[in-house]
């Protein structure tokens, strides 16, 4: 690690000389604008290898990777065991369909519930078909009970659910609610924190309350967990069925394996993504018994879900996560938020462990730092008004001084050329 953090200084002087970006990256760039729907606003730099906690670009830039994929790559680029468990299962049977077992498969969902508590797995491919999944279940666990009619599912404003059509819909941002209409019927929205706004709100036609403990794409506002703990207690009484979404949140990110452990919260189903592949696409919705019981053959399935590849590098990801894995990201955390609230403009952080938030006093904008790090060779993210940073959950004390090396440099800069009333 120290000796890859040193050249990495070097690359990242060659880099910052700026002589002309080379071919490559230029080829790479050109070509994608030229051939893939602009739907991405992305960075203006392409990657092609990586190593930990540092990404590569063609000509040898070196980036300190503080995004992770989006909280994708929870053990960092390219992980010795994880790449290896994923090749040799490349080898040996790459995919069969559901119409078969394969081991994989079944030691994940295995793990998933011995971790947990829940009770079944359902496999897909991404954060919002595992959300899809779960408000199918919830619809069919009402459904099975109570009958027509009672389908209604309650989700956060400010929430973050996916880009499918039903997963849009109960994205409670208004911003996300144009030109792709008719939205679905049976999604209504309430106020975090709001208990009753909630009580209010649910009616003969509730099925389920859906929630982020920590809405990511929100601006990384954690929960009260006060208010969770109402929610539980009303759902309970109401017979309706608690999804929490952990897309973001879950496996390792806050320093447990569920963030439902920071809140005591025993939630009736929980989706989870993201982190859980290792950087392989893959969405699990985690049932309680309950909620599976009514979810038998027919009633819900995914071509590509529990492909037995994908499978073998969550599974190693599942099984590096062991009490001193989780204590490393507790405490990494910990160093990290406390050199970051010493930083020049930093207002305040939000989250919970190593989902970071940073709130900038006024006239700082977040996507500003992000570039100008980018320019010094860290990539970090935003979220709304907020920075955000989701490291891999395998980072160093080494790599959090070196981020925050950076930071300061970005910041300090920022701060003498702020206006003095802001600072
Ligand atoms: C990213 C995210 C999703 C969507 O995941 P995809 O894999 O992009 O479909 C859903 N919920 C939360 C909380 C997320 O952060």
């Amino acid at each position: 690690m120290g000796k890859l953090a040193s050249e990495c200084e070097t690359e990242r002087a060659r880099t910052l000389t700026k002589e002309g970006i080379s071919m490559d990256s230029e080829k790479v760039i050109k070509r994608d604008n030229e051939y893939v729907l602009h739907t991405y606003n992305r960075n203006p730099i392409a990657l092609e290898k990586g190593h930990g906690l540092y990404a590569e670009g063609p000509e040898g830039q070196k980036y300190l990777d503080f995004t992770s994929g989006i909280g994708v790559n929870s053990l960092g680029y390219c992980d010795l065991t994880w790449a290896e468990a994923v090749s040799e299962q490349a080898h040996k049977l790459q995919h069969t369909s559901n119409l078969y077992y394969t081991a994989p498969c079944g030691k994940l969902a295995k793990k998933l519930c011995k971790r947990t508590g829940m009770n079944k797995v359902f496999f897909g491919n991404s954060g919002a078909e595992a959300n899809e999944g779960a408000i199918k279940a919830a619809r069919k666990y009402s459904f099975d009970h109570y009958g027509k009619g009672r389908d209604v599912v309650i989700t956060l404003v400010n929430s973050f659910h996916g880009r499918t059509i039903a997963t849009l819909t109960a994205t409670g941002q208004e911003v996300f609610h144009n030109y792709f209409g008719p939205f679905n019927e049976g999604f209504v929205y309430t106020t975090a924190g709001d208990i009753e706004g909630l009580r209010e709100l649910v009616d003969r036609h509730t099925c389920a309350i859906m929630l982020e403990l920590i809405q990511g794409e929100g601006g990384v506002m954690a929960l009260d967990p006060e208010y969770v703990q109402a929610v539980r207690a009303l759902c309970d009484e109401k017979d309706l069925v608690l999804i929490v979404d952990e897309v973001q949140t879950g496996v390792g990110r806050t320093g447990t394996f569920l963030c439902c452990e920071h809140y005591n919260l025993k939630p009736d189903i929980v989706t989870l993504a993201k982190g859980l592949g290792g950087g392989l696409p893959i969405g699990a919705v985690l049932l309680n018994e309950k909620t599976a019981e009514g979810m038998g053959p027919g009633s819900h399935g995914s071509t590509f879900g529990g492909n037995p590849v994908v499978c073998a590098g969550a599974n190693v990801v599942v099984d590096r996560m062991d009490q001193s894995f989780l204590a490393n990201v507790s405490e990494r955390a910990v160093q990290l938020r406390a050199g970051l609230a010493k930083l020049p403009m930093v207002k305040n952080l939000s989250g919970i462990g190593l989902m970071v938030g940073i709130e900038f006093f006024g006239g700082i904008q977040a996507a500003d730092v992000l570039a100008a790090c980018r320019e010094k060779g860290l990539l970090v993210l935003t979220a709304k008004s907020r920075l955000r940073l989701l490291p891999p959950l395998t980072l160093t004390a080494h790599d959090v001084e070196k981020a925050l090396g950076i930071l300061n440099e970005v910041l300090t800069e920022m701060e003498q050329k702020a206006p003095k009333e802001q600072a």
